[in-house]
């Protein structure tokens, strides 16, 4: 009996989803079935018992009624970047929305829908072609869902806010086969929990976007220094931020610099520290309030430059490209201290040898401070900074050595650490979500878990238990 489900299914009448279900169905054996059951993060293998692939939403109402029938604990796949892997499983069924793609945007109503299985770069694209845009992450390979779905962070953050605060409504497949929306004037409080909690209410089929005017190219890059300047790169970081505008993002990162070859001689392979900008207003007015960042050093390295706002949405699509093992632990920082910086620095000479890690701190607030605590569930919104420890490695016996450095790092700044975690970090499942959400949101939450999939059908994601 213990692999009651998955010999079900593959004994079951599969021609019962087959006669009505007009997507692609992969089970083991199939030539594809060893590429469908991959995700992004190379760690995570798993073997389904089936794979299906929905062409639209009839086929995902279909699907949904099948693993209830079949009783398959059911994984839902966007873009497939879950950092622990929650949108395959072992024996269950994978609901891949990877022939739901694409998106559309009409200048006239500056709007922009989504399918439940676009990417960002689609999203970008459709927006860019009208000079316009909706915020979203900075690898254009993610999908939209997940992301969306946890809360949506990125460049253009501080003057457009998270990709939720553009977010207008959502299709969605219920755990009892529905098709309902979700907006501020329908099914409301769903639509707070959407927006941060998302993965656990149901299958989203499509998004609508509301999209802001960017027609002007950015100016994008990063100042890169050795990391025995880490302190006062960091406090210009700080100095930048406070009096630049909106459209001023800054990153500040601790890495080595690899791959060694592709930096000059006195840093490659090297400890460094490096500042990561975007601006998205005039070129002109970036000049002004990037001139002290830049003029500081002088740096090892200054790729800053105007560029047109899609080549830097896709400027780091290689280096975080499919199948390198990954992990990463993040918190949220109201300040960020000299002290956090030290500890940092003395973390980032702890990285174990072989392994691409990463100590980063991104500015925070602006257009996602606007944006009252309580409207949406996502958690967090009055942070000062972001804060992530991202490691990646190919070579699986650097898997602790590699998860503990990320995981010692972000613990060590824990005393430095504000209320909420960003859900889409989270790599541990199981994570309690009181410490995502806080007690009265999650609290909250179960009451929607309770009203929309009271036997917990989406449990792969953080969970919000019904009981
Ligand atoms: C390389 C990389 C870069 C990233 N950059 C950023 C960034 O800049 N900003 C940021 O905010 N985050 C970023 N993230 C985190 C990212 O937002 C999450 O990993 C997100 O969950 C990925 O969404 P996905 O659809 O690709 O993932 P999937 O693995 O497909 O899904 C993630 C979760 O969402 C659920 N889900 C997926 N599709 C649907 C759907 N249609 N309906 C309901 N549930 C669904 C899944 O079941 C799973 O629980 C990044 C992650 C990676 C790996």
């Amino acid at each position: 009996m213990e692999n009651a489900p998955l010999h079900e299914a593959l004994r079951s009448p599969l021609s019962g989803l087959a006669d009505t279900f007009a997507g692609e169905v992969i089970r083991p054996g199939d030539p594809d079935y060893d590429s469908a059951r991959l995700v992004w993060n190379g760690m995570v293998d798993r073997y389904p018992a089936l794979v299906v692939r929905p062409t639209a939403t009839a086929d995902v109402v279909e699907a949904l009624r099948f693993a209830r029938e079949q009783d398959l604990v059911v994984a839902v796949r966007g873009g497939g970047h879950s950092i622990p892997g929650l949108s395959t499983c072992d024996e269950g069924i994978v609901i891949d929305l990877s022939r739901m793609r694409g998106a559309t945007a009409d200048p006239e109503t500056r709007t922009a829908v989504a399918s439940g299985g676009a990417l960002l770069a689609e999203l970008d694209d459709a927006a860019q072609a009208f000079g316009l845009v909706c915020p979203v992450g900075v690898v254009s390979h993610t999908g939209v869902a997940g992301l969306t779905l946890g809360g949506g962070m990125g460049r253009l953050q501080r003057r457009f806010g998270l990709t939720i605060d553009s977010l207008r409504a959502v299709e969605l497949v219920t755990a009892d086969g529905n098709v309902v929306r979700a907006s501020e004037d329908e099914n409301a409080d769903l639509f707070w929990g959407l927006r941060g909690a998302g993965a656990n209410f149901g299958i989203a089929t499509s998004f609508e976007f509301a999209l802001h005017a960017l027609e002007g190219p950015i100016t994008h890059g990063s100042v890169i220094h050795p990391i025995e300047r880490a302190g006062e790169l960091a406090a210009l970081f700080r100095e930048t931020l406070e009096r630049g505008p909106d459209e001023l993002w800054l990153g500040f990162y601790l890495r080595r610099a690899l791959p060694a070859e592709d930096f000059p001689p006195e840093v490659g392979g090297r400890l460094i520290a490096v500042a990561s900008a975007c601006h998205c207003g005039p070129p002109v007015a970036a000049e002004r309030d990037l001139a002290a960042l830049r003029a500081f050093g002088p740096p090892v390295i200054d790729s800053i430059e105007v560029k047109p706002y899609l080549a830097a949405q896709h400027a780091a699509d290689d280096a975080m490209e499919w199948g390198h093992r990954f992990y990463m632990k993040s918190a949220f920082l109201p300040t960020l201290p000299d002290e956090l910086v030290e500890l940092g620095v003395e973390h980032a000479h702890r990285m174990p040898e072989g392994a691409d890690g990463e100590f980063s701190i991104w500015c925070w607030g602006r257009a996602i401070a606007n944006v009252p605590e309580d409207a949406t569930a996502f958690t967090g919104r009055d942070a000062g900074f972001w804060l992530a420890c991202e490691v990646q490695w190919d070579d699986p016996a650097l898997d602790e050595p590699a998860r503990d450095w990320a995981r010692a790092a972000v613990a060590a700044a824990a005393p430095f650490a504000s209320a909420g975690r960003y859900v889409n970090d989270v790599a541990e499942t199981g994570e309690d979500g009181r410490a995502i959400y806080g007690e009265a949101k999650h609290r909250r939450l179960v009451e929607l878990k309770r009203t929309w999939d009271p036997d917990n059908v989406f449990r792969l994601n953080q969970n919000i238990r019904p009981s």
